[in-house]
C-alpha cells in the first residue's frame, strides 16, 4: 500500500525518524551540540588525550598497571599509540562475550609512527633494539607504513619514547581520534617516474598538526596520504583525506584532492573534489579538511563517525564549498583525475634505478612478520652497502634506498639470506594480514602464522602462478588489512565444520580492487571456509582462474 501524507507507511515513517533524528543531533559542534552523546565524547571532553602522557611519566609508570583509570586504559592511552594487547589463551567464541577487563592483557600494543614511511638507518637500529629489549623482539610492519610492538610493559614506556625521540620518531597520535600518520610515497623524491615529491607538505602536516591540542579531539581516526607517484601508492581511495599527484595542464604538478574513503563499518571509497591543489597549498587544505571534520563531524554513534559519513551526506559538491568559503577563504583551482598507473604491483619491490643513477631495493616479509633482531639485521646490511635510508610501504613491505650499482647483487643476496624476497612469489608479494588473535583484543581468528602459512602452501602447490594477486585476511569484521579491496579478501569469523563444530574460518569475499577501477569484493553469499580449508579453497580459486582466464584477463575483472 502506498504511503499517504496522513499516515505513512511503517518503513517510510522509521527512515522519516531516522532524517529528523540525525539533523537533531549527530553531535555536530558546529552547529551548536557541544554536550558529549557517548563515553567516547565523555572522556575526550574530560581531558584531552595528549595530557595522558604526563601520568604515564610521573604516575602509571612507576606505580605499575594497577594504578592506570581506565578511561586513561581504554580510552587516552591510545593518543600516545598504546592499546592493551589480548590476555592470552582467549579464544575468538569469548571476544564479544567478555567485558573489556576480561579481555585486557597487562601488556601493550605500541605503535611508532612513520610518516610518509621515511626512516634513516639510525632510526631502524633503535626500533630494533626496543624491540628486542622492550617487547620480547616483536615488530610487525603494518599497512599503514608504521611499526607495531606487542608486549610492552607501562614501566618502560618513558625509556622507549626517550629513545624513539632521541632519534625523531614518535608514538603521538599513532591511535585514538587524532590525525593518525600520514602514509606518503615510498619512493618520494626518488622514483624516475615521479610527479611530484610531496614529503615537504607531510612534514609540515606533521609539524602543524599533529601533537596539536587544537585537533586532538576528532569524531574517530583521521586517516591521510600524500603520494607524487603515478603508481598510486598510498590507497589513497581508503582515507580520509588524500593527496594524489598529477599534472594541470596549465600549473604543471601537483595534487588531486580525495576525501571521505575509509574501510570497516559501511566501507566507502573516497571521492574527488575535482581540484587541484599545488604543493605549497597542501598543509592549508589538510587543515581545511580536518577542521571540517572536527567541527561538522558525527559525534553521536562511533560507527557513523568517520568522515566519509559526512561527505556522503553532503556530496563533493557542498564538501568543496564549505572547505573554500569557511576554511580556506578562497577558491580552489579545477584540476584533473590521476591516470591509470601503467603497473599492476603498486608496493615497488624487486631492483630499480633511482633519479641519480643510484638503485633502491624494495624487499618482502611475509604478512609485515619481521623481529627486532632482523630490523637491525637489515639497518647493518643498508649501511654495509652504503645506503643511511629505508622507506616502509603500505602493504607491510620495506624498500632500501640510495644504493651504488656495484653494491645491488651483494645487497640483494643479503637481504634473501634474511629471508627477505627481493622477487618474492605473487602469493608472498600480495598476501597482507592483520594482526589477530595473537594479541588483538577485537579478532575472532589467528591471521599472521595463517597467512604466512598460505604464502608456503602456494608457493609449494602452485608454483607457476604468475598473475599478481592480493589475498588480504582479517581476524574479525574490522578492516585492518583492506579486505574489502582484495581479490580474495578473508573476513575472520567462526565457521562451522564438516562435524558441525564451530571453528575459527572466514567469509570469503571475491573480486575487489584498488586503483582507477577501485570497488569492494562481492561477499560470496554463504562461502566460508574453516581455517584448516583455507589452502584447499584458495589453490581451488586460482587453478581455475588460470585454467579459464582469457588473455590479458585479471582476477579482479
Ligand atoms: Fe584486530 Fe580485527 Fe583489526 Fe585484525 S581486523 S587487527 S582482528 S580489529
Amino acid at each position: 500500500m502506498p504511503a499517504t501524507p496522513e499516515k505513512p507507511a511503517a518503513g517510510a515513517a522509521v527512515a522519516a525518524r531516522r532524517k529528523a533524528g540525525r539533523h537533531r543531533g549527530e553531535g555536530q559542534w558546529a552547529v551548536g551540540h557541544h554536550t558529549p552523546l557517548n563515553g567516547n565524547e565523555q572522556f575526550k571532553k574530560d581531558d584531552d588525550g595528549l595530557n595522558v602522557r604526563t601520568r604515564i611519566e610521573t604516575i602509571y609508570s612507576k606505580r605499575g598497571f594497577d594504578s592506570i583509570d581506565p578511561n586513561d586504559l581504554r580510552g587516552r592511552m591510545r593518543w600516545w599509540g598504546l592499546y592493551t594487547q589480548r590476555k592470552p589463551g582467549i579464544d575468538g567464541g569469548k571476544t564479544a562475550i567478555l567485558e573489556p577487563e576480561e579481555l585486557d592483557d597487562e601488556y601493550f600494543m605500541l605503535r611508532v609512527r612513520i610518516d610518509g614511511g621515511r626512516l634513516t638507518t639510525e632510526q631502524l637500529r633503535v626500533i630494533g633494539e626496543i624491540s628486542q629489549e622492550f617487547a620480547r623482539g616483536t615488530a610487525d610492519l603494518t599497512d599503514r607504513q608504521n611499526v607495531q610492538y606487542h608486549w610492552i610493559r607501562i614501566e618502560d614506556v618513558p625509556e622507549i619514547w626517550r629513545r624513539l625521540e632521541a632519534v625523531g620518531l614518535s608514538t603521538t597520535e599513532a591511535c585514538g581520534d587524532t590525525p593518525r600518520v600520514i602514509l606518503g610515497s615510498p619512493v618520494a623524491g626518488i622514483a624516475v617516474d615521479e610527479i611530484i615529491d610531496g614529503s615537504w607538505a607531510i612534514d609540515e602536516i606533521q609539524r602543524r598538526f599533529i601533537g596539536n591540542p587544537d585537533f586532538s579531539n576528532l569524531p574517530r581516526k583521521f586517516k591521510s596520504a600524500v603520494s607524487g607517484s603515478p603508481q598510486l601508492d598510498v590507497a589513497h581511495e581508503i582515507n580520509d583525506v588524500s593527496f594524489v599527484g598529477v599534472v594541470h595542464p596549465e600549473y604543471g604538478p601537483g595534487f588531486d584532492l580525495w576525501v571521505g574513503g575509509g574501510l570497516s563499518t559501511n566501507p566507502k571509497l573516497g571521492v574527488r573534489l575535482g581540484t587541484w591543489v599545488p604543493l605549497e597549498d597542501v598543509p592549508d587544505v589538510y587543515g581545511g579538511v580536518i577542521g571540517i571534520f572536527r567541527d561538522y563531524g558525527y559525534r553521536r554513534l562511533r560507527n557513523r563517525a568517520r568522515l566519509k559519513f559526512l561527505v556522503a551526506d553532503w556530496g563533493p559538491e557542498k564538501f568543496r564549498q564549505v572547505l573554500e568559503d569557511e576554511y580556506l577563504q578562497r577558491k580552489l583551482a579545477d584540476g584533473p583525475a590521476p591516470e591509470q598507473p601503467s603497473g599492476v604491483w603498486r608496493d615497488h619491490l624487486g631492483v630499480h634505478r633511482q633519479k641519480d643513477g643510484r638503485f633502491y631495493v624494495g624487499f618482502a616479509p611475509r604478512v609485515g612478520r619481521v623481529d627486532g633482531s632482523t630490523l637491525t639485521k637489515i639497518a647493518e646490511l643498508a649501511d654495509a652497502h652504503g645506503s643511511g635510508r629505508l622507506r616502509t610501504t603500505a602493504e607491510q613491505k620495506m624498500i632500501v634506498l640510495d644504493v651504488a650499482e656495484e653494491q645491488v647483487d651483494s645487497l640483494v643476496s643479503g637481504l634473501e639470506a634474511l629471508d627477505l624476497k627481493v622477487t618474492p612469489s605473487p602469493f608472498r608479494r600480495g598476501t597482507m594480514a592483520c594482526t589477530g588473535i595473537e594479541f588483538c583484543k577485537l579478532a575472532i581468528v589467528e591471521t599472521k602464522a595463517r597467512g604466512a602459512a598460505l604464502i608456503d602452501e602456494l608457493e609449494r602447490r602452485i608454483p607457476e602462478f604468475d598473475e599478481p594477486i592480493t589475498i588480504n585476511i582479517n581476524g574479525c569484521p574490522n578492516a585492518c588489512a583492506r579486505i574489502q579491496v582484495a581479490d580474495i579478501g578473508l573476513k575472520g569469523q567462526l565457521v562451522m565444520d564438516a562435524d558441525g563444530n564451530q571453528v575459527e574460518g572466514f567469509q570469503v569475499h571475491l573480486g575487489g580492487a584498488l586503483g582507477l577501477e577501485a570497488g569492494f569484493g562481492r561477499k560470496v553469499r554463504g562461502l566460508k571456509v574453516t581455517s584448516a580449508e583455507l589452502p584447499d579453497y584458495v589453490e581451488r580459486v586460482l587453478t581455475r582462474f588460470q585454467e579459464q582466464r582469457e588473455d590479458g584477463e585479471r582476477f579482479a575483472t
